[in-house]
């Protein structure tokens, strides 16, 4: 049996030990500092309010998780979740849009909601001022977790098949050996272990320090009073510390409420921000009340019950009677932390999770230690989403106030953080900032989305104006560029895109192994192929240019693939990470080889260099390695160099582009281009949820090149496809969508829009979304719900453009 020891008894802790001794893992040994079952971590004071709908798929279907799992689990003859509902006021008329916004997630993620007028919502809460409100939305199975009680029932649980809760056990240190987790000492002796979970809460980046692993959170105050009893509230019939209403969010005032009994609870997020050290914090004997919980600073919290009386004018009779300000985590990008370390292997991390999300999140990570693959997609909770300057104290604390701040406010999908930036930049940036390039930002990096200096470009298009929710973030001179790529050529930035190498004996027979396609080519080919799960998920899309025998180029997604390859390596097989000191441009277009091939002395002919191969040459000055391949679906070549010759290249490249047109093109322009070739954006539109077959990536599959991870899983699954990601366009070239839109037929939810853009070539959005197969079928028609309206759609065939090589070539 594998040891395994979890350090912390929190709720997330207590979920864990549930379920990996369900899943048959008997030996876990839960360390915690405090005693039990409520030691005095942010889950011992939390409210438990539960609302289960996030932009996050994955967090929404975690809280779904959370409600069921409560709901079923019983601490004192009383069930551990309450469903008393949620509503969302909204005073704002942007907060009203947004809540419709809201109510399409939900249902794009299967979470029941409606709409409410003022009077409906005065209905659930007759002391709301209902002048101020434009209405609400209400959520019949959000509700009410009892967090205590849910550790101690998941407690008793795990403790009767075999599981040890050890109280009153602090960690001091982390053991190890070559590489792996070995042990775990506290100040009561040591716990031999093969895996360790730091399930710490916002003590995360404390044990993350004792292992050598960053834990990249920040531990913030947060503000919750109770008032003293008021006559209005006294729930009928209910037990003291209970509520009978739906709990209430004011997120224009950073706002939340739930009742306790006779009294109400008011939380905000409306304070200064107010990180915590978690090291001078004191021990759980020393603590006046919990070590979690700091003395109430009343002035911070004045505003907030000024406004909390504005929304409830009964307030004014009463007051707050009692208040603290409790700590919990907060990441850079507000999603949790949960995986192995890629440092440190059995090492795991299980932080940053709200209650909320609390039985999901367990639940993933069980999976993934027991099995290797966790049922939902969990790309946006991998630690090694961050990396080194993401990594550091700083920019934990300058993203994770930020995480605060933000956390109720209307936020866009494509909204950049403000601060700090820049972090990354590409050789090419001074350039583009001449350009008047409009950044967003990537993994990092600032990424032109589009550039001003094309704006003369848009003038003749008379696009149809978006609404004000789509135009942010997006510019007529978007699909000019893109034009510009169809018809020209286009210069776009790839250095923010994973560069990776691997090299050595046995090189390939690690990647054939690793990925799906047959990389057994000769040097000079590139391979578009997937890296899959145990269980045939998708993890991550790749190319791969083999060099020479035993050397090849990757291009790759996330620091997640480069931590999974790393891991995987066998001995004499090295994987490096080239993209920090390497840079690249994709000259995409029909004049691409006009471009390029005045550049050097080789043949850049379709029959001296076809397409998917590569080869080192100069550009000008510039030694690059040139590969045929477009994400754009056009003519053209990936160009790589190091960072100190990018400015270089850029120059070189532009000087050459000036006679023919050419364009220098955002991530915006890109998007639009792939959507109209079919190709895939990982993340989006494939993750670990989905096979290649329900993907449309079967071309990139050869089950017979010989045994692969995730082969044998894929047996049988291309006839049985029951779910297919489909191109829709939409009718009014006028509408557009972002991602995240259910997908309607005949009234019913089926689907959800993965990814859209503008197509340029077609003149109107084109998404990808994921349907049922018996709506996925070209000429289906269906409705997208797009905040309060139904925008008509037809599924496509793909692609709407046809692939380079389907051209005519020159
Ligand atoms: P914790 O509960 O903090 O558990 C971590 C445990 O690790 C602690 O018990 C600690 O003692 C132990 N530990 C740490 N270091 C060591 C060591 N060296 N050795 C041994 N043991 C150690 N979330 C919601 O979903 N809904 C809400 O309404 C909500 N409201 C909140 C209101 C407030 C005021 C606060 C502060 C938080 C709220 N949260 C809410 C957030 C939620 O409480 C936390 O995200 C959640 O409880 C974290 O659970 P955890 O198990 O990760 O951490």
């Amino acid at each position: 049996d594998a040891r395994v020891v979890v350090i912390g008894a929190g709720i997330v802790g207590c979920s864990l030990a549930d379920e990996l001794t369900a899943r048959g893992w008997r030996d876990v040994t839960v360390l915690e500092q405090g005693p039990l079952p409520a030691p005095g971590g942010s889950t011992s004071h939390a409210p438990g309010l539960v609302f289960a709908t996030s932009p996050s798929r994955t967090l929404t279907r975690f809280a779904a998780r959370t409600i069921e799992k409560f709901t079923a689990l019983e601490s004192d003859g009383a069930p551990c979740f309450s469903a008393v509902g949620g509503l969302e006021v909204a005073t704002t008329e942007e907060r009203w849009a947004d809540l419709h916004r809201k109510a399409r997630l939900a249902a794009s993620w299967g979470v029941r909601g409606t709409l409410l007028t003022p009077e409906e919502c005065a209905r659930h809460w007759p002391m709301l001022d209902t002048a101020l409100l434009y209405g609400g939305w209400y959520t019949p199975d959000d509700g009410i977790a009892r967090a205590v009680p849910a550790c101690r029932a998941q407690l008793a649980r795990a403790t009767a098949r075999g599981a040890r809760f050890l109280d009153r056990h602090t960690v001091t240190g982390i053991e190890q050996a070559a590489g792996r987790v070995t042990g775990v000492v506290t100040d009561r002796g040591t716990f031999p272990a093969d895996h360790v979970v730091t399930a710490a809460g916002f003590w995360g980046p404390v044990i993350g320090a004792m292992a050598g692993v960053t834990v990249p959170l920040l531990p913030l105050a947060h503000q919750y009073a109770t008032t003293a009893p008021l006559p209005g509230l006294a729930a009928p019939g209910g037990p003291r510390d209970g509520a009978v209403r739906p709990l209430l969010r004011f997120q224009d005032r950073d706002l939340y409420f739930r009742e306790h009994g006779d009294r109400l609870g008011i939380g905000s997020y409306a304070h200064r921000p107010m990180p915590v050290d978690p090291r001078t914090l004191p021990a759980y004997d020393d603590a006046p009340v919990m070590p979690s919980s700091l003395p109430f600073t009343a002035d911070d919290f004045a505003p907030s019950w000024r406004d909390a009386t504005d929304l409830l004018p009964a307030l004014g009779a009463s007051r707050i009677a009692d208040g603290f300000n409790g700590v919990f985590s907060f990441t850079p990008d507000g999603m949790p932390l949960l995986g192995e370390a890629s440092g440190l292997r059995g090492f795991w991390l299980a932080e940053a999770v709200w209650v909320t999300h609390s039985a999901g999140a367990a639940r993933a990570v069980a999976e993934l230690m027991t099995d290797g693959h966790a049922g939902l997609d969990l790309h946006a909770c991998d630690p090694d989403r961050f990396e080194g300057a993401q990594r550091s104290p700083a920019y934990a604390a300058a993203r994770g106030t930020r995480a605060f701040i933000e956390v109720y406010d209307v936020v866009h999908p494509l909204q950049p953080p403000a601060h700090p930036r820049p972090l990354r930049v590409s050789p090419f940036h001074d350039r583009q900032r001449e350009l008047g390039a409009y950044f967003l930002e990537s993994g990092g990096w600032e990424r032109p989305h589009w550039y001003e200096a094309n704006a003369p470009l848009a003038d003749g298009l008379a696009l149809p104006a978006r609404d004000a929710w789509a135009a942010r973030h997006w510019s007529p001179v978007i699909a000019a560029e893109a034009r510009a790529t169809r018809e020209r050529v286009g210069l776009y930035d790839l250095t923010p895109l994973r560069r990776l190498a691997v090299e050595g004996p046995g090189a390939l027979a690690f990647l054939q192994y690793l990925t799906t396609n047959q990389l057994d080519r000769p040097p000079g080919t590139v391979t578009y192929t997937l890296l899959l799960d145990a269980h045939g998920g998708i993890r991550s899309d790749l190319t791969v240019t083999r060099l020479t025998e035993d050397r090849f180029r990757i291009g790759a997604n996330s620091g997640a693939d480069l931590a999974w390859l790393r891991r995987h390596a066998p001995d004499g097989v090295r994987v490096r990470d080239l993209t920090p000191g390497t840079c690249g441009i994709g000259v995409w277009g029909p004049l691409a080889r006009d471009l390029v091939q005045p550049l050097t002395g080789d043949d850049f002919s379709h029959r001296g260099f076809g397409r998917f191969r590569a080869r080192r040459t100069h550009l000008g000055p510039v030694p690059v390695l040139a590969q045929r391949v477009s994400y754009a679906g056009e003519l053209g070549w990936e160009l790589y160099t190091t960072a100190d010759l990018g400015r270089c290249l850029w120059d070189t490249l532009w000087e050459a582009g000036r006679g023919l047109g050419a364009v220098a093109a955002g991530r915006g322009a890109l998007d639009g281009l792939r959507l109209e070739k079919g190709f895939r954006a990982w993340g989006h539109d494939m993750t670990t949820e989905c096979d290649p077959y329900e993907a449309g990536l079967g071309f990139a599959v050869r089950p017979a090149k010989g045994d692969f991870l995730g082969r044998a899983a894929l047996a049988g699954r291309e006839a049985a496809v029951r779910r297919r990601l489909v191109c829709l366009t939409l009718d009014d070239p006028a509408a557009a969508v972002l991602g995240g839109e259910p997908v309607y037929a005949g009234g019913e939810a089926v689907g959800y829009v993965a990814s859209a853009a503008h197509g340029p070539t077609v003149g109107r959005c084109v998404a990808h979304a994921w349907l049922p197969a018996a709506h996925a079928a070209p000429g289906t028609a269906v409705r997208i719900g797009y905040f309060g309206d139904l925008l008509a759609a037809t599924v496509a065939e793909e692609p709407l453009v046809a692939p380079e090589g389907a051209r005519p070539r020159r």
